[in-house]
Protein backbone atom coordinates (compact mmCIF):
# COMPACT_ATOMS: atom_id res chain seq x y z
CA UNK A 1 0.00 0.00 0.00
CA UNK A 2 1.26 3.32 -1.01
CA UNK A 3 2.38 5.75 1.48
CA UNK A 4 -0.38 8.52 2.49
CA UNK A 5 0.42 11.93 1.04
CA UNK A 6 0.92 15.35 3.50
CA UNK A 7 -1.18 18.17 2.78
CA UNK A 8 -2.25 21.30 4.50
CA UNK A 9 -6.21 21.51 5.22
CA UNK A 10 -7.99 23.17 7.28
CA UNK A 11 -11.39 21.71 9.07
CA UNK A 12 -14.84 23.37 9.29
CA UNK A 13 -17.64 21.83 11.28
CA UNK A 14 -20.97 23.53 10.82
CA UNK A 15 -23.03 23.26 13.38
CA UNK A 16 -26.54 24.19 11.75
CA UNK A 17 -30.07 23.25 13.32
CA UNK A 18 -31.14 20.61 11.18
CA UNK A 19 -28.25 18.99 10.32
CA UNK A 20 -24.08 19.15 11.10
CA UNK A 21 -21.23 19.13 8.53
CA UNK A 22 -17.80 18.49 8.79
CA UNK A 23 -15.98 20.00 5.29
CA UNK A 24 -12.20 19.69 5.14
CA UNK A 25 -10.80 22.44 2.75
CA UNK A 26 -7.21 22.79 0.96
CA UNK A 27 -5.27 26.27 0.55
CA UNK A 28 -7.66 26.98 -2.25
CA UNK A 29 -10.61 26.72 -0.47
CA UNK A 30 -11.63 23.54 -2.48
CA UNK A 31 -13.15 20.39 -1.08
CA UNK A 32 -11.22 17.42 -0.58
CA UNK A 33 -13.89 15.77 1.67
CA UNK A 34 -16.90 16.28 3.43
CA UNK A 35 -19.48 14.85 5.66
CA UNK A 36 -23.23 15.72 6.58
CA UNK A 37 -25.65 14.18 9.14
CA UNK A 38 -29.19 15.08 10.10
CA UNK A 39 -30.02 14.92 13.40
CA UNK A 40 -33.55 15.06 15.30
CA UNK A 41 -35.94 17.39 16.25
CA UNK A 42 -38.16 17.37 18.95
CA UNK A 43 -41.56 18.93 19.32
CA UNK A 44 -43.26 18.20 22.17
CA UNK A 45 -45.36 21.26 22.53
CA UNK A 46 -47.28 23.78 20.49
CA UNK A 47 -44.22 26.07 20.25
CA UNK A 48 -41.54 24.14 21.47
CA UNK A 49 -38.32 22.93 19.61
CA UNK A 50 -35.74 21.27 21.65
CA UNK A 51 -32.09 19.20 20.59
CA UNK A 52 -30.48 16.32 22.75
CA UNK A 53 -27.19 17.85 23.19
CA UNK A 54 -25.88 14.32 23.25
CA UNK A 55 -27.26 13.74 19.92
CA UNK A 56 -25.24 16.62 18.17
CA UNK A 57 -22.02 15.68 19.56
CA UNK A 58 -22.41 12.25 18.28
CA UNK A 59 -23.39 13.71 14.74
CA UNK A 60 -20.08 16.19 15.12
CA UNK A 61 -17.96 13.14 15.97
CA UNK A 62 -19.60 10.84 13.04
CA UNK A 63 -19.30 13.81 10.75
CA UNK A 64 -15.55 13.95 11.74
CA UNK A 65 -14.51 10.28 11.40
CA UNK A 66 -16.72 9.74 7.96
CA UNK A 67 -14.77 13.00 6.35
CA UNK A 68 -11.78 11.97 7.75
CA UNK A 69 -11.93 7.97 6.61
CA UNK A 70 -12.71 9.59 2.62
CA UNK A 71 -9.96 11.74 3.10
CA UNK A 72 -7.63 8.92 3.58
CA UNK A 73 -9.48 6.90 0.81
CA UNK A 74 -8.64 9.48 -1.50
CA UNK A 75 -4.87 9.05 -0.46
CA UNK A 76 -4.70 12.01 2.28
CA UNK A 77 -3.14 11.46 5.47
CA UNK A 78 -5.48 12.46 8.69
CA UNK A 79 -2.93 14.65 9.66
CA UNK A 80 -3.00 16.78 6.90
CA UNK A 81 -5.32 18.93 8.80
CA UNK A 82 -3.48 21.62 10.69
CA UNK A 83 -6.82 23.25 12.65
CA UNK A 84 -10.05 23.18 12.61
CA UNK A 85 -12.80 25.64 13.08
CA UNK A 86 -16.56 25.91 14.24
CA UNK A 87 -19.83 27.59 13.53
CA UNK A 88 -22.97 26.81 15.04
CA UNK A 89 -26.63 27.93 15.16
CA UNK A 90 -26.84 30.81 17.76
CA UNK A 91 -28.79 31.19 20.71
CA UNK A 92 -30.04 27.63 21.40
CA UNK A 93 -28.90 27.09 25.20
CA UNK A 94 -27.85 24.03 26.48
CA UNK A 95 -27.34 23.40 30.34
CA UNK A 96 -25.01 20.35 31.51
CA UNK A 97 -23.66 19.73 34.99
CA UNK A 98 -20.15 20.37 36.30
CA UNK A 99 -19.89 17.02 38.03
CA UNK A 100 -21.05 14.50 35.50
CA UNK A 101 -20.53 16.40 32.08
CA UNK A 102 -23.71 15.73 31.19
CA UNK A 103 -26.85 17.47 29.93
CA UNK A 104 -29.18 18.53 32.67
CA UNK A 105 -32.41 18.62 30.08
CA UNK A 106 -32.60 19.22 26.28
CA UNK A 107 -31.49 21.94 24.64
CA UNK A 108 -33.76 24.87 23.74
CA UNK A 109 -33.76 25.68 20.50
CA UNK A 110 -33.22 29.30 18.91
CA UNK A 111 -36.99 29.25 17.59
CA UNK A 112 -38.53 27.79 20.40
CA UNK A 113 -41.08 30.45 22.02
CA UNK A 114 -42.37 28.44 24.84
CA UNK A 115 -40.60 31.55 26.90
CA UNK A 116 -42.89 33.73 26.73
CA UNK A 117 -44.04 34.18 30.43
CA UNK A 118 -40.57 34.94 31.17
CA UNK A 119 -40.44 37.89 28.94
CA UNK A 120 -43.59 39.27 30.41
CA UNK A 121 -42.09 38.63 33.61
CA UNK A 122 -39.02 40.67 33.19
CA UNK A 123 -40.79 43.58 31.05
CA UNK A 124 -42.74 43.60 34.33
CA UNK A 125 -39.44 43.65 36.23
CA UNK A 126 -37.58 45.96 34.20
CA UNK A 127 -41.38 48.21 34.20
CA UNK A 128 -41.66 48.15 38.25
CA UNK A 129 -38.40 47.30 39.72
CA UNK A 130 -36.21 48.44 36.77
CA UNK A 131 -32.78 47.61 35.71
CA UNK A 132 -29.63 48.54 38.29
CA UNK A 133 -26.63 50.72 36.28
CA UNK A 134 -24.15 52.12 37.90
CA UNK A 135 -25.97 52.26 41.27
CA UNK A 136 -29.38 53.76 40.58
CA UNK A 137 -32.84 52.02 39.12
CA UNK A 138 -33.87 52.31 34.96
CA UNK A 139 -37.00 51.70 35.11
CA UNK A 140 -39.87 51.30 31.97
CA UNK A 141 -38.88 52.79 28.94
CA UNK A 142 -35.81 53.98 30.43
CA UNK A 143 -35.03 50.19 31.66
CA UNK A 144 -35.64 48.90 28.10
CA UNK A 145 -33.49 51.28 26.46
CA UNK A 146 -30.50 51.14 29.02
CA UNK A 147 -30.74 47.01 28.68
CA UNK A 148 -31.10 47.79 24.37
CA UNK A 149 -27.77 50.08 25.05
CA UNK A 150 -25.76 47.80 27.18
CA UNK A 151 -26.53 44.63 25.20
CA UNK A 152 -27.75 45.43 21.66
CA UNK A 153 -31.13 43.81 21.83
CA UNK A 154 -34.73 43.62 23.05
CA UNK A 155 -36.11 41.03 25.87
CA UNK A 156 -37.49 38.41 23.82
CA UNK A 157 -37.89 34.39 23.60
CA UNK A 158 -34.98 34.52 21.17
CA UNK A 159 -31.92 35.08 23.47
CA UNK A 160 -30.31 32.53 25.34
CA UNK A 161 -30.60 34.06 28.69
CA UNK A 162 -34.45 33.82 28.88
CA UNK A 163 -34.22 30.02 27.87
CA UNK A 164 -31.95 29.86 30.69
CA UNK A 165 -34.21 31.13 33.25
CA UNK A 166 -36.96 29.00 31.65
CA UNK A 167 -34.86 25.51 32.44
CA UNK A 168 -33.73 27.04 36.02
CA UNK A 169 -37.34 27.40 36.65
CA UNK A 170 -39.28 24.50 35.26
CA UNK A 171 -36.76 21.53 35.24
CA UNK A 172 -35.75 20.60 38.70
CA UNK A 173 -33.01 19.61 37.61
CA UNK A 174 -31.42 22.34 36.34
CA UNK A 175 -32.42 24.30 39.21
CA UNK A 176 -30.79 22.35 41.48
CA UNK A 177 -27.72 22.36 39.87
CA UNK A 178 -28.41 26.51 39.66
CA UNK A 179 -28.86 26.58 43.56
CA UNK A 180 -25.37 23.86 44.30
CA UNK A 181 -23.20 25.60 41.98
CA UNK A 182 -22.88 22.60 39.56
CA UNK A 183 -24.85 24.00 36.63
CA UNK A 184 -22.26 25.22 33.19
CA UNK A 185 -24.46 26.71 30.60
CA UNK A 186 -23.16 27.47 26.92
CA UNK A 187 -24.72 27.95 23.48
CA UNK A 188 -24.05 25.30 20.81
CA UNK A 189 -20.62 26.14 20.69
CA UNK A 190 -19.21 26.22 23.90
CA UNK A 191 -21.01 22.60 24.85
CA UNK A 192 -19.05 21.39 21.25
CA UNK A 193 -15.53 22.69 22.36
CA UNK A 194 -16.08 21.37 26.01
CA UNK A 195 -16.67 18.06 24.54
CA UNK A 196 -13.89 18.03 21.76
CA UNK A 197 -11.21 19.00 24.65
CA UNK A 198 -12.50 16.26 26.86
CA UNK A 199 -15.41 16.99 28.77
CA UNK A 200 -15.33 16.12 32.28
CA UNK A 201 -11.37 15.37 31.42
CA UNK A 202 -10.77 19.38 31.70
CA UNK A 203 -12.93 20.22 28.84
CA UNK A 204 -12.75 24.27 28.11
CA UNK A 205 -16.10 25.85 29.27
CA UNK A 206 -15.55 28.62 26.76
CA UNK A 207 -17.84 30.88 24.07
CA UNK A 208 -16.94 33.00 21.55
CA UNK A 209 -17.89 36.81 21.32
CA UNK A 210 -20.47 36.44 18.67
CA UNK A 211 -22.57 33.94 20.68
CA UNK A 212 -22.05 35.42 23.46
CA UNK A 213 -23.48 38.74 22.43
CA UNK A 214 -26.97 36.77 21.47
CA UNK A 215 -27.58 35.81 25.40
CA UNK A 216 -28.70 39.30 26.56
CA UNK A 217 -25.97 39.00 29.16
CA UNK A 218 -22.91 40.59 27.42
CA UNK A 219 -21.85 44.24 27.30
CA UNK A 220 -21.29 44.80 23.68
CA UNK A 221 -18.77 47.72 24.45
CA UNK A 222 -16.59 45.80 26.85
CA UNK A 223 -17.48 42.53 25.25
CA UNK A 224 -17.35 41.11 29.01
CA UNK A 225 -19.98 39.58 31.07
CA UNK A 226 -22.59 42.71 32.32
CA UNK A 227 -22.70 41.99 36.47
CA UNK A 228 -25.75 44.05 36.69
CA UNK A 229 -27.30 41.74 34.17
CA UNK A 230 -27.39 38.67 35.94
CA UNK A 231 -28.40 40.14 38.96
CA UNK A 232 -31.05 41.39 36.91
CA UNK A 233 -31.78 37.60 34.97
CA UNK A 234 -31.49 36.16 38.59
CA UNK A 235 -27.83 34.47 37.43
CA UNK A 236 -24.82 33.20 39.05
CA UNK A 237 -21.77 34.40 37.57
CA UNK A 238 -19.89 30.91 38.18
CA UNK A 239 -22.50 28.80 35.08
CA UNK A 240 -21.24 31.26 32.45
CA UNK A 241 -17.96 30.31 30.17
CA UNK A 242 -15.44 32.35 29.67
CA UNK A 243 -15.28 35.00 26.54
CA UNK A 244 -13.19 34.33 23.84
CA UNK A 245 -12.48 35.82 20.52
CA UNK A 246 -13.75 34.51 16.70
CA UNK A 247 -9.82 33.35 16.29
CA UNK A 248 -7.38 32.23 18.23
CA UNK A 249 -6.00 28.76 19.18
CA UNK A 250 -8.53 27.52 22.08
CA UNK A 251 -7.10 24.46 22.67
CA UNK A 252 -6.36 21.04 21.34
CA UNK A 253 -9.21 18.32 20.66
CA UNK A 254 -8.80 15.74 23.07
CA UNK A 255 -9.75 12.14 21.79
CA UNK A 256 -10.83 10.61 18.17
CA UNK A 257 -9.82 10.98 14.63
CA UNK A 258 -8.30 14.13 15.09
CA UNK A 259 -6.99 13.62 18.34
CA UNK A 260 -4.53 16.33 19.22
CA UNK A 261 -5.64 19.14 16.24
CA UNK A 262 -5.91 22.86 17.80
CA UNK A 263 -9.64 24.62 17.41
CA UNK A 264 -8.70 27.72 15.81
CA UNK A 265 -11.94 29.41 15.46
CA UNK A 266 -15.40 30.01 16.41
CA UNK A 267 -18.10 31.90 15.54
CA UNK A 268 -22.18 32.09 15.11
CA UNK A 269 -23.09 30.91 11.60
CA UNK A 270 -24.41 34.19 10.77
CA UNK A 271 -21.62 36.14 11.66
CA UNK A 272 -19.69 33.45 9.63
CA UNK A 273 -22.22 33.81 6.48
CA UNK A 274 -21.29 38.22 6.83
CA UNK A 275 -17.43 37.25 6.87
CA UNK A 276 -17.88 34.05 4.07
CA UNK A 277 -19.74 36.82 1.74
CA UNK A 278 -16.77 39.21 2.56
CA UNK A 279 -18.79 41.69 4.17
CA UNK A 280 -15.86 42.67 6.18
CA UNK A 281 -16.56 46.82 5.56
CA UNK A 282 -19.22 49.25 7.14
CA UNK A 283 -22.25 48.58 4.15
CA UNK A 284 -22.02 45.44 3.03
CA UNK A 285 -24.91 42.77 3.77
CA UNK A 286 -26.00 39.27 3.24
CA UNK A 287 -28.87 37.55 4.14
CA UNK A 288 -28.64 33.71 4.79
CA UNK A 289 -32.01 32.02 4.06
CA UNK A 290 -31.69 28.58 6.37
CA UNK A 291 -34.65 26.96 8.74
CA UNK A 292 -34.80 31.30 9.49
CA UNK A 293 -33.54 33.77 7.32
CA UNK A 294 -30.90 36.51 8.78
CA UNK A 295 -30.22 39.50 7.35
CA UNK A 296 -26.72 41.31 8.77
CA UNK A 297 -25.32 44.84 7.73
CA UNK A 298 -21.54 45.29 8.90
CA UNK A 299 -21.45 48.35 10.74
CA UNK A 300 -18.00 48.66 11.31
CA UNK A 301 -16.49 49.44 14.35
CA UNK A 302 -19.46 51.42 15.71
CA UNK A 303 -22.57 50.04 17.12
CA UNK A 304 -25.12 51.57 15.69
CA UNK A 305 -28.93 51.80 17.43
CA UNK A 306 -31.45 50.58 15.83
CA UNK A 307 -34.45 52.11 16.37
CA UNK A 308 -36.22 50.38 13.49
CA UNK A 309 -36.28 47.06 15.58
CA UNK A 310 -32.91 45.37 14.20
CA UNK A 311 -30.79 44.03 16.79
CA UNK A 312 -26.84 45.85 17.46
CA UNK A 313 -24.63 42.70 17.33
CA UNK A 314 -21.08 41.48 17.59
CA UNK A 315 -20.24 40.40 13.86
CA UNK A 316 -16.22 39.27 14.65
CA UNK A 317 -13.40 40.04 16.71
CA UNK A 318 -10.25 38.93 14.93
CA UNK A 319 -8.42 37.53 17.74
CA UNK A 320 -7.91 38.39 21.72
CA UNK A 321 -6.86 41.57 21.24
CA UNK A 322 -8.31 43.05 18.24
CA UNK A 323 -11.37 45.34 17.74
CA UNK A 324 -14.51 44.28 17.39
CA UNK A 325 -16.25 44.36 14.52
CA UNK A 326 -20.46 45.47 14.87
CA UNK A 327 -23.65 44.43 13.08
CA UNK A 328 -27.17 45.53 12.53
CA UNK A 329 -29.29 42.66 12.17
CA UNK A 330 -32.88 41.52 11.21
CA UNK A 331 -33.99 38.19 12.18
CA UNK A 332 -36.74 36.14 10.74
CA UNK A 333 -37.66 32.92 12.26
CA UNK A 334 -39.66 31.21 9.84
CA UNK A 335 -38.21 31.21 6.24
CA UNK A 336 -36.70 27.49 5.08
CA UNK A 337 -38.87 25.77 7.66
CA UNK A 338 -42.09 26.95 6.36
CA UNK A 339 -41.39 25.19 3.13
CA UNK A 340 -40.59 22.31 5.47
CA UNK A 341 -43.71 22.45 6.94
CA UNK A 342 -45.18 22.68 3.50
CA UNK A 343 -43.39 19.09 2.89
CA UNK A 344 -43.65 17.16 6.36
CA UNK A 345 -46.75 18.07 7.56
CA UNK A 346 -49.21 19.66 4.57
CA UNK A 347 -47.56 17.16 2.17
CA UNK A 348 -48.11 19.83 -0.47
CA UNK A 349 -44.69 19.15 -2.05
CA UNK A 350 -42.64 15.79 -1.80
CA UNK A 351 -39.46 18.20 -1.56
CA UNK A 352 -38.68 21.40 -0.71
CA UNK A 353 -37.40 22.12 -4.22
CA UNK A 354 -40.76 21.03 -5.20
CA UNK A 355 -42.05 24.30 -4.17
CA UNK A 356 -40.14 26.48 -6.71
CA UNK A 357 -42.04 24.48 -9.32
CA UNK A 358 -45.63 24.48 -7.44
CA UNK A 359 -44.94 28.26 -6.47
CA UNK A 360 -43.92 29.16 -10.82
CA UNK A 361 -47.15 27.08 -12.10
CA UNK A 362 -49.61 29.88 -10.97
CA UNK A 363 -48.95 33.80 -11.87
CA UNK A 364 -50.00 34.91 -8.57
CA UNK A 365 -50.99 34.05 -5.12
CA UNK A 366 -54.66 34.39 -6.40
CA UNK A 367 -55.28 36.65 -3.11
CA UNK A 368 -53.43 34.64 -0.61
CA UNK A 369 -51.33 35.77 1.92
CA UNK A 370 -49.41 33.75 4.62
CA UNK A 371 -48.04 35.27 7.56
CA UNK A 372 -45.74 32.80 8.76
CA UNK A 373 -45.82 33.62 12.28
CA UNK A 374 -45.20 29.86 13.51
CA UNK A 375 -43.13 30.88 16.42
CA UNK A 376 -44.09 34.30 17.40
CA UNK A 377 -42.81 37.68 14.96
CA UNK A 378 -38.97 38.80 15.48
CA UNK A 379 -37.63 41.89 13.96
CA UNK A 380 -38.93 44.53 13.25
CA UNK A 381 -41.90 43.33 14.86
CA UNK A 382 -40.82 41.45 17.90
CA UNK A 383 -44.37 40.15 18.92
CA UNK A 384 -44.10 36.78 20.60
CA UNK A 385 -47.69 36.55 20.52
CA UNK A 386 -48.27 36.57 17.01
CA UNK A 387 -49.75 33.42 15.73
CA UNK A 388 -49.75 32.05 11.61
CA UNK A 389 -52.09 33.16 9.64
CA UNK A 390 -53.02 31.59 6.33
CA UNK A 391 -55.86 34.33 4.80
CA UNK A 392 -57.72 35.27 1.23
CA UNK A 393 -58.57 31.60 0.68
CA UNK A 394 -61.49 30.94 -1.53
CA UNK A 395 -62.75 28.17 -4.09
CA UNK A 396 -60.27 29.31 -6.43
CA UNK A 397 -57.32 28.24 -3.70
CA UNK A 398 -54.99 25.64 -5.40
CA UNK A 399 -51.99 24.51 -3.01
CA UNK A 400 -49.78 26.01 -5.77
CA UNK A 401 -51.19 29.43 -4.59
CA UNK A 402 -50.43 28.43 -1.17
CA UNK A 403 -46.67 27.20 -2.18
CA UNK A 404 -46.49 30.82 -3.83
CA UNK A 405 -47.60 32.92 -0.52
CA UNK A 406 -45.45 30.98 0.99
CA UNK A 407 -42.56 32.31 -0.91
CA UNK A 408 -43.54 35.60 -0.84
CA UNK A 409 -44.47 35.86 2.88
CA UNK A 410 -40.42 34.95 2.60
CA UNK A 411 -39.65 37.99 0.82
CA UNK A 412 -42.10 40.35 2.34
CA UNK A 413 -40.29 39.74 6.00
CA UNK A 414 -36.79 39.99 4.08
CA UNK A 415 -38.21 43.77 2.35
CA UNK A 416 -39.38 44.97 5.78
CA UNK A 417 -36.27 44.51 7.24
CA UNK A 418 -34.89 45.96 4.89
CA UNK A 419 -36.48 49.28 5.36
CA UNK A 420 -35.74 49.22 8.44
CA UNK A 421 -31.97 49.03 7.94
CA UNK A 422 -32.64 51.65 5.11
CA UNK A 423 -33.94 54.28 7.99
CA UNK A 424 -31.17 53.00 11.19
CA UNK A 425 -28.51 52.90 8.71
CA UNK A 426 -29.61 55.77 6.23
CA UNK A 427 -28.29 53.38 3.20
CA UNK A 428 -30.02 51.85 0.56
CA UNK A 429 -28.95 48.54 -0.40
CA UNK A 430 -29.12 47.88 -3.94
CA UNK A 431 -28.36 44.34 -4.03
CA UNK A 432 -28.08 41.83 -1.42
CA UNK A 433 -25.68 38.95 -1.26
CA UNK A 434 -27.58 35.83 -0.47
CA UNK A 435 -26.49 32.03 0.95
CA UNK A 436 -28.30 29.03 2.87
CA UNK A 437 -30.12 26.30 1.46
CA UNK A 438 -33.45 27.89 0.30
CA UNK A 439 -31.36 29.90 -1.81
CA UNK A 440 -31.22 26.77 -4.42
CA UNK A 441 -34.59 27.61 -5.63
CA UNK A 442 -34.49 29.69 -8.22
CA UNK A 443 -38.22 30.66 -8.03
CA UNK A 444 -37.50 31.58 -3.95
CA UNK A 445 -34.38 33.88 -5.70
CA UNK A 446 -36.86 35.22 -8.01
CA UNK A 447 -39.57 36.42 -6.05
CA UNK A 448 -37.18 37.89 -3.29
CA UNK A 449 -35.70 39.83 -6.03
CA UNK A 450 -39.31 40.94 -7.78
CA UNK A 451 -40.55 42.10 -4.17
CA UNK A 452 -37.41 43.26 -2.57
CA UNK A 453 -36.78 45.23 -5.22
CA UNK A 454 -33.24 44.93 -5.23
CA UNK A 455 -31.14 42.29 -7.46
CA UNK A 456 -29.75 39.38 -5.47
CA UNK A 457 -26.96 38.08 -5.50
CA UNK A 458 -26.19 34.06 -4.55
CA UNK A 459 -23.48 32.04 -4.95
CA UNK A 460 -23.55 29.43 -8.33
CA UNK A 461 -23.06 27.07 -5.75
CA UNK A 462 -23.51 27.18 -2.18
CA UNK A 463 -19.78 25.84 -1.29
CA UNK A 464 -17.94 28.06 -4.44
CA UNK A 465 -17.45 31.22 -3.61
CA UNK A 466 -17.38 33.18 -7.32
CA UNK A 467 -21.59 34.84 -7.34
CA UNK A 468 -23.47 35.24 -10.31
CA UNK A 469 -25.43 37.95 -10.23
CA UNK A 470 -29.59 37.76 -10.54
CA UNK A 471 -30.45 41.35 -12.03
CA UNK A 472 -33.63 43.17 -12.34
CA UNK A 473 -36.33 40.32 -11.78
P1 LIG B 1 -29.90 25.25 8.52
O1 LIG B 1 -28.45 25.62 8.40
O2 LIG B 1 -30.75 26.25 9.24
O3 LIG B 1 -30.11 23.85 9.04
P2 LIG B 1 -29.89 25.10 5.55
O4 LIG B 1 -29.07 26.28 5.13
O5 LIG B 1 -29.28 23.75 5.43
O6 LIG B 1 -30.52 25.28 7.03
O7 LIG B 1 -31.26 25.16 4.68
C1 LIG B 1 -32.28 24.25 4.86
C2 LIG B 1 -33.61 24.86 4.46
O8 LIG B 1 -33.61 25.23 3.08
C3 LIG B 1 -34.75 23.89 4.67
O9 LIG B 1 -35.66 24.45 5.61
C4 LIG B 1 -35.40 23.72 3.28
O10 LIG B 1 -36.81 23.84 3.38
C5 LIG B 1 -34.84 24.87 2.47
N1 LIG B 1 -34.51 24.43 1.07
C6 LIG B 1 -33.60 23.52 0.68
N2 LIG B 1 -33.57 23.40 -0.68
C7 LIG B 1 -34.51 24.26 -1.16
C8 LIG B 1 -34.96 24.62 -2.48
N3 LIG B 1 -34.45 24.06 -3.59
N4 LIG B 1 -35.94 25.57 -2.58
C9 LIG B 1 -36.46 26.14 -1.47
N5 LIG B 1 -36.05 25.85 -0.19
C10 LIG B 1 -35.11 24.92 -0.04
Amino acid sequence: MSALKQGEFVGSLDCGTTSTRFIIFDKHADIVAQKQLEFPQYYPEPGWHEHDADEIIDTCNACIDEACTELEAAGWAKDSIKVIGITNQRETAVAWSRKTGKPLCRAIVWDDSRTKNVVAHYEHKLATTGLELDGSFRKREEGIKALRKVTGLPISTYFSAIKLRWMITHYEAVKKAHEEDDLLFGTVESWIVYRLTGGLDNGLHITEVTNASRTLLLDLHTLQWDKSLLDFFDLRPSILPKIVSSSEVYGNIKNGALQGVPIGGLVGDQQGALVGNKCLKQGEAKCTYGTGAFLLFCTGPDIVESTHGLLSTVAYQDGPDAKPVYALEGSIAVAGSAIKWLRDSMYLVTSANDVNTLAASVPNTGGVYFVTAFSGLLAPYWDPGAAGLLIGLSSYTTPAHIARATLEANAFQTRAILESMKLDSKKELKHLKVDGGMTNGDKVMEILADIGGFDVIRPEMREIRDPTLWVGY
